[in-house]
């Protein structure tokens, strides 16, 4: 796999789709040695079930843990240190891990109780857990979701995991963006695994979650983090990290010429899925009819950020989006199910993004 490649399949069965997305990418090839140690490093900021949009889903840690055994890697661990306000053990309970690591045998290390050492990351001293500093190969696996102070968390963020609790305190005391890019410099992001199931709409604690159904696989952190600026309707330079860490070297934010490599398309008809009352104060500007996970999730994101703007105040108009739109007319959708309508948005899903400046342009 390249460093410009992205890798997205869509649908239900979670832990096939994280297996195909390991075994696309040649992930066991890359890694090579089999006796090499290997971490997975899911996202459990706090502990919360992954259907709160805050924490990486069981299912994604089952398809990586079965991807790598039947790849012959026995030394395989998870490890994860919450945030401060929270206990990883907690956690790991919360999200079902402690059936994944008894039903495999695979270690689960609580990086709050592990000891650590000072690195020097271009520029910044910043410590790192021993066990995560000493693992031959790490799959990144963060959630696609929003957050209270950086906007956005997925990639780059998740690595905050892998720092001791006073570092973490640090780290909010300089503002996060400039530590988290120097962080990058020195952990490991050998592969990213990414869980946009159901990612929170804006917060890292879950409360909103927004149905994707979505795996994604990255070799770049920086390319990961700005693919999510598109699919949350955000531009890069909204969130500061994200060119930091470019300029340090870290990774490209160059989404528009990315390899995109689809494993499937999106099936339509889950757009009736249990919406938190936010999600729905956002759904009613819609009229969906059979419109794919991803399809309809980035127009709820399009939605919320055109929403933040103060542009949904006052609107009676709702955008269609779905297949059931095919070969119909009307007055706007979003999607290439809706090209016969007055004003339609192209692209098959249209990236949240492009929704926001599309509907922009059409309602000033
Ligand atoms: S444009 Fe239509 S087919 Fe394509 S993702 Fe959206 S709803 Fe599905």
């Amino acid at each position: 796999m390249n460093r410009d490649d992205i890798i997205i399949i869509h649908g239900t069965n979670y832990k096939e789709m994280a297996k195909q997305v390991l075994d696309r990418a040649g992930v066991a090839d890359e890694i090579g040695d089999r006796k090499k140690r290997v971490a997975l490093k899911p996202n459990l900021v706090v502990a919360r079930d992954p259907s709160s949009g805050a924490t990486t889903h069981k299912e994604l840690l089952e398809g990586a843990v079965e991807y790598l055994r039947e790849n012959g890697f026995e030394n395989v661990a998870i490890m994860e240190g919450s945030w401060v306000g929270d206990n990883t053990q907690s956690a790991f309970t919360a999200a079902g891990y402690r059936e994944i690591s008894k039903k495999y045998g695979v270690e689960l290390v609580d990086l709050q109780r592990d000891s650590f050492q000072e690195y020097e990351a271009r520029g910044m001293k910043i410590s790192l857990c021993d066990r995560a500093a000493s693992v031959d190969y790490m799959i990144n696996m963060p959630v696609l979701k929003g957050h209270c102070q950086t906007t956005i968390t997925c990639a780059l963020k998740n690595n905050k995991g892998v720092i001791p609790n006073k570092e973490k305190r640090r780290f909010h005391t300089m503002g996060l963006h400039k530590p988290i890019a120097h962080l990058n410099t020195i952990a490991r992001n050998d592969f990213i695994l990414v869980d946009n199931i159901c990612g929170d709409l804006d917060f890292e604690e879950g409360g909103n979650p927004v149905v994707m159904n979505r795996v994604l696989g990255f070799k770049d952190p920086v390319l990961c983090d700005s693919y999510v600026c598109d699919c949350m309707g955000y531009s890069v330079d909204d969130i500061p990290y994200i060119r930091m860490a470019e300029r340090l070297g870290v990774g490209s934010t160059d989404t528009a010429n990315a390899n995109f490599i689809y494993l499937n398309e999106d099936k339509a008809g889950r757009t009736k899925f249990r919406m938190s009352h936010r999600v729905q104060g956002l759904a009613k500007y819609t009229d969906a009819k059979d419109a794919c996970s991803a399809c309809y999730g980035s127009l709820i994101y399009a939605l919320d950020r055109l929403n933040d703007a103060g542009e949904l105040r006052g609107k009676k108009t709702q955008i269609c989006i779905g297949q059931a739109y095919k070969g119909q007319t009307g007055e706007i959708g979003v999607g290439q199910c809706t090209c016969g309508f007055q004003k339609s948005l192209k692209g098959c899903p249209p990236k949240a993004i492009d929704m926001v400046r599309f509907l922009e342009e059409e309602w000033s």
